[in-house]
This record gives structure tokens, sequence and C-alpha cells, in this order.
């Protein structure tokens, strides 16, 4: 038995740093977003819109097709529900598809699906089974295919990626009981020994793990002679000696998901299994996510048609007070929002996955953007979708259905988009990632002038290189196109929306959003980082100006290829005007707030100054403790790994 994990003490400031340390710092390609955030609005770079090759789309079409009529017939998703679980003739089919292949090169016998098709292949999964989809997702966006193309050794690539494209599925395991969002504690360790390491340690959530093959495996190396050591990326078969899973993990949503905790005690592994080099693995990590966090998005994109769907049915027959709810004017403003906010979405996932397989641009900001906005709207279509089906919207499909009616699962929708939030970057770490993408060009200026460790002499050198960054850049950002009535004209055709004012809009407030960025770097320095509150609603304000450009370029793509022109730029239209009020909000609340307050009342409630509030009730969670400890517990033996071949 391997005893129990030693847990990394580790201060805030080591935190960052190795969250800094696993960024990639170079821009070797132009970024839409960051411009964005630098006042910079580079149209040029998204319009026109980029286009699949012939080829590709008549791929993803014909795969596309395939996919549907194997969902439409052999994939029930209420009985997954129910039965909270995955049948394997689910899973074989979609091997046997080569739906685990998708991403992977046709050389290695997967499909060589662009980033588009593939995200398009996941939408249509997602919306018969989110557990399906999840379990395609897990292993090819972020299990063992992704990071084995970008950094696998010719040999590794031989051996897994044939088995990944057709029978064996993938996991990725780096969170831990004591590691969420923060890896630099990180306590799985792979000790070297000869020409193999080591593996001792636990792993939660782990996504698939309960079915997986195979699994990438972060583990923290010691530093010793001859190894540079730190987290790193290793290929584990899942059927190692040492290797159990120990608990089948259930959850709010996504009941089907094959989730555990995987425990390695002793497990050994060649050397020749490290992806990359020791050290590397949180980079290789986070590289991966580049696109991989596109999967999401697109799942919610699925969801919001879905919602639009039965939005759009039930509003017309469902009649109350004298007429169909939907013309009511509070449930017809929630189908609006449905359907323009759906829209953008799906601009927003087409576009950035279609720049990624372009790779002309770096896209790590529109699919980290992709990523928090996606979720983030998803989940309020949702929720309007519940309000708007009434007591129907919280009974459950299996009880419509008994009651002899149309068994629609908006409850369950809502529960199983609730994920998207917190998995692959919760909403608060991606408002700090991409924040910190957003200053990046501040801190490379005036970085030594705020860290506390730099010497009076480097801050000086620095104050002097800002004066003349800041001299050249701020008067820029006093004017721009966006102030002239005519510019971006052809965003105005005759007989359509003006979309041209939304995009001057967003010319105009990238501007200002850079101004304020800057006016908050100078007036809180070093303590700009800890002000999480600013950061986060000038991300937000980012990703509201990022889909309004995304949704404009659509439509008029829409249009000149002939397919709903006008209906796009209709919705184009109401999702730019819906997406300026939630701007203006946020540009008010970066001043006035309740920020500082917010803080005293922390502080009050952390102390126990306000538990009179908390009389009255009854804890039913008792008090166990908060987390478990990482020692098995003599329930936790049991092997329940169920392995699909
Ligand atoms: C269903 C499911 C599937 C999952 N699948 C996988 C998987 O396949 N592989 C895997 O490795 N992991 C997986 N995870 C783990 C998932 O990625 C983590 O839950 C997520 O990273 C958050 O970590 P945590 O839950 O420990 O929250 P914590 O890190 O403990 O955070 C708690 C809260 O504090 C916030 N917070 C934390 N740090 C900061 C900060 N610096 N600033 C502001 N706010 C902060 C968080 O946003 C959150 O709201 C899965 C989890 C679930 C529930």
């Amino acid at each position: 038995m391997s005893g129990p994990q030693h847990q990394p003490k580790v201060t805030e400031r080591e935190a960052r740093q190795v969250a800094e340390a696993a960024r990639e710092q170079d821009w070797r390609k132009p970024s839409f977003a960051k411009e964005l955030f630098l006042g910079r609005f580079r149209l040029d770079l998204i319009h026109p819109h980029p286009m699949p090759a012939t080829e590709q789309a008549q791929r993803g079409e014909e795969f596309l097709a395939k996919l549907r009529d194997f969902c439409e017939t052999k994939i029930d998703g209420a009985l997954i529900e129910r039965e909270a679980r995955i049948p394997d003739a689910v899973i074989d089919g979609l091997k046997e598809l080569g739906a685990l292949g998708m991403k992977i090169d046709t050389k290695y016998g997967g499909l060589g699906l662009t980033q588009v098709y593939y995200n398009k292949a996941l939408a249509l999964v997602g919306s018969v089974s989110p557990a399906v989809g999840a379990l395609l997702s897990a292993h090819q966006s972020i299990g063992l295919p992704q990071p084995l193309k970008q950094f696998g050794t010719p040999e590794q690539k031989e051996t897994y990626l044939p088995r990944l494209a057709r029978t064996d599925i993938s996991a990725f395991l780096l969170t831990e009981p004591d590691v969420g969002s923060d890896p630099a504690r990180l306590a799985t360790t792979a000790v070297p020994d000869g020409d193999e390491y080591v593996i001792d340690g636990v792993k939660l959530w782990t996504t698939n793990g309960v079915v997986a093959d195979l699994m990438v495996v972060m583990a923290r190396v010691p530093k010793s002679e001859g190894h540079k050591g730190g987290i790193t990326a290793f290929i584990v078969e899942a059927g190692s000696d040492g290797v159990t899973v120990e608990n089948r993990n259930a959850f709010m949503g996504l009941r089907g998901l094959e989730n555990g905790v995987t425990r390695f005690h002793r497990v050994r592994v060649p050397a020749a299994n490290r992806i990359g080099p020791e050290g590397a693995g949180l980079k290789i990590a986070l590289t991966t996510l580049n696109t991989g966090r596109l999967s999401l998005p697109a799942m919610c994109v699925g969801a919001g048609k879905w919602c639009l769907k039965i939005a759009r049915e039930w509003t017309s027959v469902r009649e109350q007070w004298g007429k169909p709810v939907a013309h009511h004017e509070a449930v017809g403003a929630k189908i609006s929002f449905i359907a323009a906010t759906t829209f953008a979405l799906e601009a927003v996932v087409d576009l950035s996955s279609q720049m990624a397989d372009e790779d002309r641009n770096d896209i790590r900001i529109e699919a980290a953007l992709a990523k928090l906005y996606g979720s983030e709207m998803a989940w309020l279509i949702a929720d309007e979708l519940v309000q708007i089906r009434g007591g129907r919207g919280y009974e459950t499909a299996e009880s419509l259905a008994a009651r002899g009616e149309r068994g629609v699962p908006a409850e369950q929708l809502l529960r199983d988009l609730r994920i998207n939030r917190i998995f692959e970057g919760s909403t608060e770490i991606m408002h700090l990632l991409i924040a910190r993408e957003a200053v990046d060009a501040h801190l490379a200026v005036a970085g030594d002038i705020i860290d506390p460790d730099k010497s009076l002499g480097d801050k000086a050198k620095a104050g002097a290189q800002a004066g003349v960054f800041y001299a050249r850049w701020l008067p820029k950002l006093v004017a721009g196109p966006g102030r002239l009535p005519g510019a971006y004209g052809s965003f105005h055709p005759t007989g359509h929306a003006d979309l041209s004012t939304h995009l001057r809009y967003v010319e105009r407030t990238s501007r200002k959003l850079a101004r304020s960025t800057f006016y908050a770097m100078s007036r809180w320095q070093g303590r700009m980082e800890t002000k999480q509150g600013f950061l986060g609603r000038i991300v937000d304000i980012g990703a509201e100006l990022f889909a309004m450009s995304a949704a404009c370029v659509r439509a008029e793509l829409l249009r000149s290829t002939g397919d709903h022109g006008r209906e796009a730029y209709q919705l184009a239209d109401v999702f730019c005007r819906q997406s300026r009020i939630r701007v203006e909000e946020l540009f008010g609340r970066l001043w006035t707030n309740t920020d500082d307050l917010d803080h005293k009342v922390v502080k009050g409630v952390l102390s126990g100054t306000y538990t009179w509030l908390e009389d009255g009730i009854i804890d039913p969670s008792g008090d166990g403790p908060w987390i478990a400890d990482a020692t098995p517990g003599p329930s936790a033996r049991e092997n329940v790994h169920r392995p699909i071949r």
C-alpha cells in the first residue's frame, strides 16, 4: 500500500510561478483577440470568414451523415440517463464508425477530420447524449491523441495512435484530491528507476478513467542527478500492475460519465512512455487545451440549438391567458435571447475552429473566450428554457413521458451543462488566464516596475522603457475608424439590418477597454493581479466584443453565400444590441461595484461574525472530512474498472 500523499506546501506566489512557467510565452502568429484587448480591432484577421477546403468539407459531411444515422438509431439518451451508464453496444458502435479517431490523422487509421467537423460531430452526439459527447471529447480533446500528435515521438505515434483511433479509450489525469485549479500542489510522483519511472499517487475525477485503456498521467519527477524533474506527462496502460479504479463517481448531471478515482501503486512505466521532456507536463496540457477547449463550447452550441427548437415548438402551442405563451412579452424576450445567443455562440465556435484549422492565426485566447462565454451563456439559455416550460421544465423527461406527455429533458440539460463552468478551467480560472494574456503587453514593458522582487535600478530601467511604449501606444487609443459614420459600410447592404454600426461600436469599445486596462494598471500596479473582480469584467467585455465581431462576420458570410442572409443579419443585429447592453453594464461595474465591501464581508463571514445568520437550519452533510485522505479506506479497495473491448 502506498503511504499518504505528501502534499507540497505551496504559497500563492509559487502557485502563480508554476502557472506562469506553463504558459506559452511567444506569439508567433497574429491574434485577433489579443489585439482586441490592446485596443486594435483587426477585422481583417477574421473577415472574410475563413472556409474549409472542399475536400475536407466533403469528408466531414460524409462522416456527419453516418454519425447522425447512428445517433438517431442506436443511442438512447433517456436510457443512458436512467441507467447512468453508456451501453457497451454504443461504445462498440462508435468504435466501428471510427469516432474515437475523428481528430487522428488518416495515416494512423483515424478519420483526419478538421477541428470544424470534429466540433460539429461532438455537438451532434452531445445533443442526443451529453454523456457520450463527454466521453468522446475527454478521449480526443484532453486525452492521449492530441498531446501525442503535438509532442509525441514518431515511435509513440506509431504505437499508440492506431490503437487510439480504433479501439482504445483514453483519459487525462491531472486532478488530485488536493489539486484542482492549482497544479503546483501536485503530489503524484514518478521516481526514475533505471530506464523506467515508478508512479505513486491518487487521481480524482478521471473522466473515462473507469473504462480507459490508456491514460495521460501528470506526475512530479523529483529533481536528482541527470533528472531535471518537475511535472511530467506519461502514457500509462490502464491494465498495468498497480493501477486501481477505486470509485465510480456520480454527479449532478452527465450521469453516464465513466468517471473515477484512480490509484497508482508502484506502477512501472518505461521511460519511452514519457511525453516530452521532464518538467514539460503542464505546458503540454495547456498547449493541448489551446484547441481542445473548443469542444466544450461546441457542445454548448448544440445545447442552444436544441433549446431553440423546444422553445419554438412549445411556446407556440402552449396557451395561457388567451394566447400562446410566446406572445407574452416576458416569454418572447427569452425566445429572442435564446435565438440570438445561439447564433452568436455558433459564430464564435465556427470562427475559432476554422481559424484553428487554417493555422494562420494564434487562437489560444479565442478558444479560451469561447469556452468561458459558451459555458456561461449556454447555462443561461438552458435556464430560460426551463422557465419557458414552466412546471414541465422542472419535471423529469421520464415523469413527463410516464403521464403521457412528450419527454423533454429540460431539467437534465441544465444539470448536464452545469459542469462546463467548472471543468477544463473554471470560469474564475479562465478569467485569470485570459486577463493574464490581456495585460501581457503591459507586463512585458512595465513588468519590472511592479515586481516586488526587482531592484530599484531594474524598476527605473523598466520605467524608462514603459514611458517610450506608452507615449506611442496611448495616443492610438484616442481615435479610430469606429468614430467615422461610413466605416465598415459593407456590413450594411441594402435591405439588411445595419451591422456596420455594431462593428464601429466594437472598434471604439476595444480602445476604451484598453484604456481602462491601462488606468487600472497605473492605479493598482503590483496589486492588479489580485483585482479579480475588475479583471473578470475586462475579460467578459472582451468576450462580448469577440462574440459581436464573430456574429457580424458570420452574418455577412451567410449573406454572401446566399444562406439565410437577411435572417442572419437580423439575428446578429439583435445579438449585438443585447450584447451592447451587457457591455455597458460591465463598464459601469468596472469602477462602481461592491468589491471592497465584499472583502470586508468575507472577513466577517470567515471570522464567524455572521454565524447567527445560519441559525434555524440543519446541515445534512454532517461533519466528515472535506477532502478524503489519499490513503485507501476499507471500502476503497474494490477495483471498479470496467474494461470495454
Ligand atoms: C465531472 C467532472 C469531470 C472531470 N474530469 C476531469 C478529468 O478528466 N481530468 C482531470 O484531471 N480533472 C477532471 N476534473 C476536475 C476539474 O477539472 C476540476 O474540478 C476543476 O479544475 C476545478 O478544480 P476543483 O474542483 O478542485 O476546484 P478548486 O480548485 O478547489 O476551486 C474551488 C473554487 O475556487 C475557485 N478558485 C480556485 N482557485 C482560484 C483562484 N486562484 N482565483 C479565483 N478563484 C479560484 C474555483 O474556480 C472554484 O470556484 C473533473 C471534474 C468533474 C466534476
